[in-house]
């Protein structure tokens, strides 16, 4: 009767301190505080002298002490209990969930740690496995002086307890694995920079010296190639003596390929100087119809010689801007022979000249009826070296320079170069320049 009444009276004590168990654990910050605090509210429910939480580290294979009521822990967690082989995580299914032995000195053989705990006067022990779904994280190890300390219901509360600090222990395990997967990104992403940044200086330390043997190697077909050139106009002028129809005619092919050959060449050299941003631009007021119209009377030989009509909107006026007339003249010049070159016979093309009197530009627009431009080219035909069809290369001869260099030579004037395109209908170039364009001269 009076044990019974004995157990009415504590079971209100012992739903308070559970509660504050639960309580501690749910609103746990630090594990090592959150779980010293939890063995003192279970010393008020469980008997024993000394207790102490231990953790596995399967990676590195440790035994980790949490917290202890005394500064020297029981060895529990060492004894015969842990898993022969971290590598194997032992099941809840083939593992005691609670190991109680109530008399250490009755046991038929002691363990080296048991014989330890006899040595300190610790009787009775009991072991809680600390258990999340099949996952042995570590074990809730208490011991007592006195022999059969501990009574069934005491190992039901070391149960529950053992329970509640597993959920806190599998927190702490998810948090940790979570900032090592953290601290592994950051480490591969700093990797990868650095190996980013690594391709990146060899690659400019390449573009440099790519650039640089395209000067220098353009450099050296200049001088010969204009010294040729000198001579055949020389030549082809009869400043030599005079020379037969056939003399005249091979000399006008040596010549036409040699302008060729130096139009090829200087693009290079353009594309060396823009590359290693030491073009220079000689900027003064140029009067863009007047130079327009120059530009149509280049092209209309060639134009003829296909069969094309060319068109031209140009104001009646004059037009000033601020630019490098040579450059100006190269942009126009590339767009117009663009428009020459891909537009078949029969067919038309155009320029027109139209100003902006709202944000004081003007637009240079180059049309044609020719071939197009597929749409998943089109992205691609300001990049260097970009002929938008290997096919058509063949066919039409070019180095894919020609557009690259006019939309960089515009962007060095602050402009900005469109295109519009639709195949076997047209293409329709937008240059627009600024009227005013004051920015510095970019240095050589
Ligand atoms: P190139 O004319 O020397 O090949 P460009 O840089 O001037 O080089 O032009 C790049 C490519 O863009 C051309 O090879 C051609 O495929 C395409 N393209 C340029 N202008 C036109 C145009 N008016 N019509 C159709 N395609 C064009």
């Amino acid at each position: 009767m009076n044990t019974v009444k004995q157990k009415t009276q504590n079971f209100p004590k012992r739903l308070q301190i559970l509660g504050d168990i639960k309580q501690a654990i749910l609103t746990s910050v630090n594990l090592e505080d959150t779980l010293s605090h939890v063995l003192e509210l279970l010393q008020r429910l469980v008997p024993f002298t000394q207790a102490d939480i231990a953790e596995y580290d399967y990676d590195m294979q440790e035994i980790h002490i949490i917290t202890s009521t005394n500064h020297e822990p029981l060895p529990l967690a060492y004894d015969n209990r842990m898993p022969l082989s971290f590598s194997n995580h032992p099941s809840s299914n083939n593992w005691p969930e609670i190991k109680y032995i109530p008399e250490l000195s009755r046991q038929a053989a002691l363990s080296p740690v048991q014989s330890i705990l006899l040595t300190r006067g610790i009787h009775s022990i009991a072991v809680a496995s600390l258990f999340v779904q099949d996952t042995l994280l570590g074990s809730l190890n208490i011991g007592a002086e006195k022999p059969n300390a501990f009574t069934q219901e005491h190992l039901n509360i070391l149960q529950e307890v053992a329970y509640l600090i597993s959920l806190r222990l599998q927190q702490a395990f998810t948090e940790k694995q979570q900032q090592k997967h953290l601290l592994n990104l950051e480490a591969l992403v700093e990797l990868r920079t650095a190996e980013l940044q690594e391709m990146i200086d060899k690659l400019a330390e390449v573009n440099k010296l790519k650039n640089e043997f395209m000067a220098a190697i353009s450099h050296e077909l200049y001088t010969p190639l204009n010294a040729i050139l000198g001579k055949i106009e020389n030549m082809n002028e009869a400043v030599y003596g005079p020379l037969t129809e056939k003399q005249q005619r091979a000399s006008t092919v040596i010549m036409d390929n040699s302008y060729k050959l130096l139009k090829l060449i200087n693009n290079l050299l353009d594309v060396s100087h823009l590359e290693a941003e030491s073009l220079s631009l000689y900027l003064k007021e140029i009067d863009v119809v007047t130079v327009s119209h120059e530009l149509l009377n280049i092209i209309r030989r060639n134009a003829q010689i296909k069969n094309l009509q060319v068109f031209s909107q140009l104001p009646s006026k004059e037009i000033h801007i601020t630019a490098d007339e040579d450059r100006f003249r190269q942009i126009l010049l590339n767009l117009l022979e663009n428009a020459v070159k891909f537009t078949p016979a029969g067919g038309k093309i155009g320029l027109e000249i139209r100003e902006n009197e709202a944000d004081q530009s003007v637009d240079f627009i180059v049309w044609d009826t020719g071939i197009g431009i597929n749409p998943d080219k089109i992205d691609f035909i300001f990049m260097l070296f970009t002929q938008v069809d290997g096919r058509l290369a063949r066919e039409y001869e070019g180095t894919g320079l020609g557009l690259p260099l006019a939309y960089r030579l515009t962007q060095l004037h602050d402009g900005q170069i469109s295109v519009t395109s639709e195949v076997n209908k047209g293409s329709r170039f937008t240059v627009t320049l600024p009227v005013a364009f004051t920015a510095v001269e970019s240095t050589a």
